[in-house]
């Protein structure tokens, strides 16, 4: 394991996705020196950030902290999404960095260029000496999801980095994804069709290897996910909740390339993906329903075979009939129609972090 030099913080990766942009412009105000010491002075390396105890408690903007042992550099990921307050212009630009569109010279599209643009900038994707050594990649969601991060387990930084920041803000929950091997076979009712024309749900656009976001092009990769936040808008505990997360790893980092153990857990729990669950449909193919009342917001909640999953514009149920005792997520994510997701389901695993623990490098 190698030391982190060069982390870049990456928000607007999808443009209506407001809290990373903000963090951004933020961080990107204090290095230009455009916001008085007073209102966002850099934090004191020494000072621990306040904590934010979490939707209830009204919180303060923390400081953003400064990292000791490594450069971060702040950027907006798609500009012209961010000025348009959506999504993307002609596609995903996260699931734009699969080595096919990478390589492809002749694509077409504002993402399919970005994404190479920001390739050359910040990887190259596979490189042994790529210009940064990892992505903070920052997104929003509109599903009751809280604070998160994914990791890929592959990522023994990311594993180290996630456990840190569990144990320094407890209520967030960890993601993750798997590198090498396909995850599951789709049950009877997950999207078994072709990948939707804007790319798939987390999990279930997994090519094996060579996955399609942002944060895959650099050997190590944090993405950041919190919500519920409507596409497009601004909220403070969002925001808080982010730049909590971000000086979380930032500190993380500091500690990685310090050598220092952290006193962290021996394992770490993650709710890893499995597979996407499309609406219901109707026989020309058109969305046929809607997520069931009993299962809205209920991101990261045991689900079993027979709980209701869906309903039918007729008034029916539709029940869940795939593995027994998954955690959806994702639930009802506004972005997700376009990809064929309801939902997107996890198993809860527990992961080993103490055999990445600098000490035992
Ligand atoms: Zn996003």
């Amino acid at each position: 394991m190698s030391t982190i030099r060069n982390v870049a913080l990456c928000g607007g990766t999808h443009g209506n996705e407001r809290s990373g942009v903000t963090v951004v412009q933020r961080r990107q105000a204090i290095e230009a020196r455009e916001i008085s010491p007073q209102s966002a002075q850099l934090a004191d390396a020494a000072g621990p950030a306040p904590l934010y105890a979490g939707p209830g408690d009204p919180g303060t903007l923390p400081p953003a902290r400064k990292p000791e042992t490594f450069a971060l550099t702040s950027l907006i990921s798609n500009p012209h999404a961010v000025a348009r307050n959506r999504r993307y212009i002609d596609f995903d630009l996260n699931r734009s960095f699969g080595n096919a569109t990478l390589h492809n010279p002749h694509s077409s599209g504002y993402e399919a260029q970005r994404a190479q643009v920001l390739n050359r900038m910040l990887g190259p994707k596979g490189s042994a000496e790529p210009a940064c050594d990892l992505i903070i990649d920052m997104h929003t969601t509109t599903a009751r999801l809280g604070p998160t991060i994914i990791i890929r387990e592959s990522d023994l930084v990311a594993r180290y980095i996630a456990a840190a920041v569990v144990m320094e803000l407890p209520d967030v929950k960890i993601l993750s994804y798997l590198a090498e091997e396909r995850v599951e076979t789709a049950s009877a009712n997950a999207s078994a069709a072709e990948e939707p024309a804007a790319g798939g749900a987390p999990g279930a656009a997994d090519r094996p290897g060579d996955y399609p976001y942002l944060a895959e092009i650099t050997p190590h990769g944090i993405e950041i996910e919190v919500g519920p936040v409507p596409q497009g808008v601004i909220r403070a505990e969002t925001v808080i909740w982010t730049e909590q997360i971000v000086n979380s790893c930032v500190a993380a980092i500091d500690a990685w390339n310090r050598g220092r153990t952290l006193d962290l857990p021996e394992s770490i729990e993650v709710y890893r993906f499995t597979e996407a669950v499309d609406y219901p449909r109707n026989n020309t193919g058109e969305i046929f329903g809607f997520v069931h009342p009993a299962r809205q917001d209920r991101d990261f909640t045991v689900l079993r075979r027979g709980d209701p999953l869906f309903l039918r514009f007729d008034g029916s149920t539709v029940p869940y009939d795939g593995a027994d005792e998954r955690y959806p997520v994702f639930i009802n994510e506004a972005a997700y129609y376009e990809k064929r997701a309801g939902m997107t389901l996890c198993e809860k695993k527990m992961i080993p972090v103490a055999a990445v623990n600098p000490i035992s490098r």
